[in-house]
């Protein structure tokens, strides 16, 4: 990216949007109304420098609620709450190779759920967030993703209640932790917070914006404020690297090799470390809940650029 001008990568990202605005393929989400209405030709492509030079092509001001992308950012607040040693014995960072909502690999043999982008893991994670009650828990949560942002976020109240009532499985899940001691009690307390975070209103901006205050080490590059503790970047993009993107994850390390993560509402943010946050969204799904068009622009830009960690030429 440093090697071509700023207005020869737009072009690029605007050459992406036009090749794949045509892609039609992949179905939008529909376990929820809210989500089901969401425009299916929706689509933006936004990055982020860690000098904060901004790009944007498309639909970058649509809203949308987060989702599963909101899992590392948790993350990362429970690891600042208690520190990596307890973390690690709450929510192990193993993928699953399993759908995010699989529950097979929830057992009494296993001490902890397997890793934290998966929902199990994930609702584990948003049981260890500090607070002295519900509502101190949901504005330290909200206050973590504003330093990531820049500004105020809010959780669209339609989709938290209809996640909150729709969501069986995950509340089968959180229970089953209860009985295992996984996690500890007011699990309907755990599970309001882990649908709150899935709720989250965000655009594609800020979320290039969110990935790259991880490219950048933790501070924001607009704001210039801490997002996160700097020792602690390197476990959120771990796991993002090897369990991101659902049981895609090796297909995606291997082809595009970034730090990412997707969330069902069809935005994925990939993390280019020291150099830039990218963000796509685009509500059309593959089979594993993934982005279609995401994986597509992430994978020509990562070939393009040469973006792969390990490719060293
Ligand atoms: N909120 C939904 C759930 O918990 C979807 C999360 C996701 O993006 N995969 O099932």
């Amino acid at each position: 990216v440093e090697q071509e001008s700023g207005s020869q990568f737009l072009a690029y990202l605007q050459q992406l949007h036009r090749t794949y605005s045509s892609l039609q393929e992949g179905v939008v989400a529909s376990y929820i109304p809210e989500i089901a209405r969401a425009d299916p030709d929706w689509f933006a492509i936004c990055a982020v420098t860690v000098d904060g030079r901004l790009f944007q092509v498309g639909d970058d001001e649509q809203l949308f609620t987060i989702q599963s992308i909101s899992k590392p950012f948790v993350y990362g607040l429970a690891l600042e709450d208690h520190g990596r040693d307890y973390v690690l014995t709450r929510v192990g960072v193993e993928p699953t190779g399993d759908p995010f909502n699989s529950i097979i690999k929830l057992d009494e043999s296993s001490k902890r759920p397997l890793n934290p982008m998966v929902n199990a893991g994930a609702i584990a994670t948003a049981s260890l967030i500090k607070g002295s009650d519900p509502t101190e828990r949901l504005n330290r949560m909200l206050a973590m993703f504003r330093r990531y942002v820049g500004h105020d976020v809010f959780v669209d109240m339609s989709v938290f209640v209809s996640e909150r009532t729709t969501g069986h499985r995950n509340r089968a899940m959180a229970y089953l932790m209860l009985n295992f001691g996984m996690i500890d009690a007011h699990v309907e307390q755990v599970l309001d917070l882990y649908f709150q975070q899935c709720s989250v209103m965000v655009n594609c901006r800020d979320l290039a914006l969110m990935a790259a205050t991880l490219a950048n080490n933790g501070v924001n590059p607009h704001t210039k404020e801490r997002a996160l503790e700097e020792h602690y970047v390197r476990d959120l993009l771990s796991v993002m690297y090897t369990c991101g993107m659902y049981d895609y994850s090796g297909e995606w390390a291997y082809n595009v090799g970034l730090p990412a993560k997707s969330g069902i509402t069809g935005g994925i943010i990939a993390v280019v470390p020291g150099v830039m946050g990218i963000a796509v969204f685009s509500p059309r799904l593959q089979s594993q809940g993934n982005s279609l068009r995401g994986i597509r622009v992430c994978q020509d830009l990562s070939e393009h650029f040469g973006l792969h960690v390990f490719s060293m030429d």
